[in-house]
């Protein structure tokens, strides 16, 4: 069959969801530089294609401009099309920045921080996911024989990831049922976003090409195992040395990074609808799923919303460079710019206030009651995302920190998006996000 190659330009959006255009691939050299035409309303696109409230209605026109440095071409040597995508940011006709586009969005949070600070984050994201086409029982958690059962799709996908410019870190079989991780190594700025963006959609694709499908979806069933995304965060200074850590810091946390994982506990309330955004990931968010119900800062703790991450203390590994937080209040419903975006306009408020870290936790803080949670400074998360959009709709600062036509889009378009749910069964509900995502 004869076959001319389509290229992609493509955002990640509020929906979470990858969007954008093809075009015939000989035409690279004229769209890196114009991109291709967008729509303002695209961003009211849900995740279940029901089109929210929007302010733009049919009018506005935009541009989707490729950043280069993304572009992804891999080819998985079975006959099948290449994928041939690249990442971009949406601007006005003129090549100003769009207020809403989630992308310079990040770039602009880690670049105030950057100025601000001296330093520059690094972020790996780790993203759980699972089988849903049921063709494989893939046999039990952490097992051999359950990692070879998946052992053809992850190392196609390790080989796709690597050919994207990705550093593969680890792959292994999950906990829940026919689930898997896979984890990048970290990467500085907004390439970290990109690269989740990539993994997503290369798993997608590896799926594909085998006639499987993964969904990422934060939660299948309403007793399922959750889908986290943990984002591993750590600094370096403006020499590239590690940043993060001070032996004698609260939690061996150097002063800044303690003020950052600061903000983003104290403000996690309320941007837990960025990091968490669909109905069903405040299922997954409750005790005992080892996700994160409560806004805390954790030692080997895996129920923290915040986590210091054990590291090898062993001869030949230096600890400073290989310690790091994570975040683990975030799943795939979420882009990942925006999720990022979120945590580090959270974090910079807590640099600027200056806000120290509170001590971590190694206990299982869902045996507290109210007072004792209140006095110690502990919050329960929202339950839901209604909860979490009331509580971002009603937090001045962090209303402060987007632009306002930005906030009443996020919030028209997430209202939409239950709005669309509201007659379904919560079966239905769930089954929803899992085609979704
Ligand atoms: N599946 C858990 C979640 O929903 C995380 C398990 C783990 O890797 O600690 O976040
Ligand atoms: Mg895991």
């Amino acid at each position: 069959m004869i076959r001319e190659e389509i290229a992609f330009i493509c955002c990640s959006d509020i929906a979470g969801q990858v969007r954008g255009k093809g075009f015939p691939s000989t035409d690279i050299l004229d769209r890196r530089i114009r991109g291709v035409g967008w729509c303002p309303t695209n961003m009211q696109i849900t995740a279940f294609d029901a089109i929210a409230e929007t302010p733009f209605g049919a009018l506005g026109d935009l541009l989707l401009v490729p950043d280069n440095k993304t572009e992804v071409v891999v080819d998985f040597g079975d006959g099948s099309p290449r994928e041939n995508f690249i990442l971009g940011d949406i601007t006005y006709t003129d090549g100003q920045p769009w207020e809403c586009c989630l992308r310079t969005m990040l770039a602009n949070a880690l670049e105030s921080m950057n100025s601000e600070t001296g330093l520059t984050l690094l972020s790996a994201f780790e993203h759980e996911f699972q089988f849903v086409d049921d063709e494989v029982e893939t046999e039990t958690a952490y097992s051999l024989g359950g990692f070879r059962a998946g052992q053809a799709f992850g190392e196609t996908l390790l080989s796709a990831l690597r050919a994207a410019g990705a550093e593969p870190d680890s792959f292994l079989r999950e906990y829940g049922k026919d689930q898997y991780e896979v984890t990048v190594a970290p990467q500085p700025g907004v390439k970290a976003a990109d690269q989740a963006l990539i993994v997503r959609e290369l798993a997608r694709a590896t799926a594909l090409r085998s006639g499987r499908r993964v969904s990422f979806t934060p939660v299948r069933t309403p007793s399922g195992v959750g889908n986290g995304v943990h984002i591993h965060m750590s600094f370096s200074d403006a020499d590239g040395r590690p940043a993060t850590h001070d032996p004698n810091g609260p939690g061996g946390l150097a002063a800044t990074p303690g003020a950052f994982v600061a903000g983003v506990l104290k403000y996690l309330p309320s941007i837990v609808a960025f990091t968490a955004p669909s109905v069903v990931s405040y299922t997954r968010l409750t005790p005992h799923r080892w996700s994160a119900p409560f806004n805390n800062l954790g030692y080997r703790d895996r129920e923290a919303s915040m986590r210091i991450c054990p590291v090898a203390e062993i001869p030949g590994y230096d600890v400073a460079s290989q310690f790091n937080v994570e975040f683990r209040a975030g799943d795939a419903a979420a882009s990942p710019y925006l999720q990022l975006a979120a945590i580090v306009k959270a974090g910079l408020q807590g640099i600027r206030d200056g806000l120290a870290p509170p001590p971590p936790t190694e206990e299982d803080l869902s045996l507290l009651n109210a007072e004792t949670l209140a006095a110690r400074g502990f919050e329960r998360l929202p339950r839901s995302l209604d909860e979490a959009l009331a509580r971002l709709e009603q937090d001045e600062t962090v209303r402060s920190w987007f632009d306002e036509l930005f906030i009443d889009v996020y919030l028209k378009h997430k209202r939409g998006e239950m709005n669309y749910l509201k007659d379904l069964s919560e079966e239905e509900v769930f089954a929803a996000y899992e085609r979704a995502y």
